[in-house]
């Protein structure tokens, strides 16, 4: 009987219980179970991880990415790459910490990318998705500018470093996401020209303020709900690839 499940500090609107019980149930998968866990603190995510070794894996997200590093055991390679985990692998008693954000996001760029491949893109945020995004522009050789409201590169100054390669925009911020959907980045939108893609992690709503901007710019617009399906799936073939060893 596998038991796996979500850290968060406030997971009431979270997808991934549905989503994995609806494709279990699919599936015939009747032993396998997944649950949310709340944590308040570093502190609490220290103790769950020593004293839940009997769940078989989890994912972990806002504000966890990052800052359980390390109280784990081991990083897989590309984890390690990125500096951020959202699933984790019981084996033999040891946590594992993998990132599936990066290959999922990576994996979403290929049909986009087949049309209309961007000489540059801009990552607005700095937290555990933009490491994810950075790490896929990386690996396919695009140089990025990143956003982050305390860095030298801020959205005061954005401005100044627009320049006419870059064609692509990626919101890696929660600004517009439910129940906050008022709320966007605030950046200038009429450097969008028809041609960008303009893409947000955000997957509720599916169109954030940020994607309406962009769009009646011209821009191709794209959210965050395939990455989050294939980001899923990444982490169930991990778990499930383990039990079968
Ligand atoms: P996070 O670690 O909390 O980072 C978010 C970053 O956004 C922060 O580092 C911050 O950067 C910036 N930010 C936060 N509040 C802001 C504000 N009021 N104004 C401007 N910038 C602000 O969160 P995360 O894990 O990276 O997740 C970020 C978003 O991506 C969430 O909406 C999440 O749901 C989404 N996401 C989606 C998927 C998917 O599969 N679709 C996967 C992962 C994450 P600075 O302080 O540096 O400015």
């Amino acid at each position: 009987m596998p038991h796996f499940g979500l850290l968060g500090k406030k997971l009431s609107h979270s997808f991934s219980k549905t989503y994995f019980e609806k494709k279990w149930a699919n599936a015939q998968n009747h032993s396998s179970s997944y649950d949310l866990y709340e944590i308040e603190n570093v502190l609490a995510l220290e103790s769950f991880l020593k004293k839940r070794k009997d769940l078989a894996g989890l994912n972990v997200t806002i504000p966890y990415k990052e800052q359980i590093i390390p109280y784990l055991d081991a990083l897989d390679p590309v984890a390690f790459e990125i500096g951020a985990v959202n699933c984790l692998l019981s084996k033999a008693g040891s946590w594992v910490g993998y990132n599936t954000d990066g290959p999922a996001f990576l994996k979403t760029l290929e049909i986009p990318f087949s049309i209309n491949r961007p000489t540059k893109a801009i990552v607005l945020g700095a937290g555990g998705a933009a490491k994810a995004v950075v790490w896929a522009f990386h690996k396919l050789a695009i140089p990025v500018i990143q956003v982050s409201r305390n860095s030298e590169l801020n959205y005061q100054n954005l401005r100044n470093h627009w320049t006419d390669d870059i064609q692509m925009i990626v919101n890696t911020t929660p600004l517009g996401m439910f129940p906050d959907i008022h709320t966007f980045p605030n950046i200038s939108y009429e450097l969008i020209k028809p041609a960008f893609i303009a893409y947000d992690l955000i997957y509720n709503p599916d169109k954030t303020v940020f994607l309406q901007k962009a769009e009646m710019h011209g821009a191709q617009i794209i959210n965050g709900k395939e990455m989050l399906k294939i980001q899923a799936d990444l982490s169930e073939e991990i778990w499930m690839k383990n039990l079968m060893l």
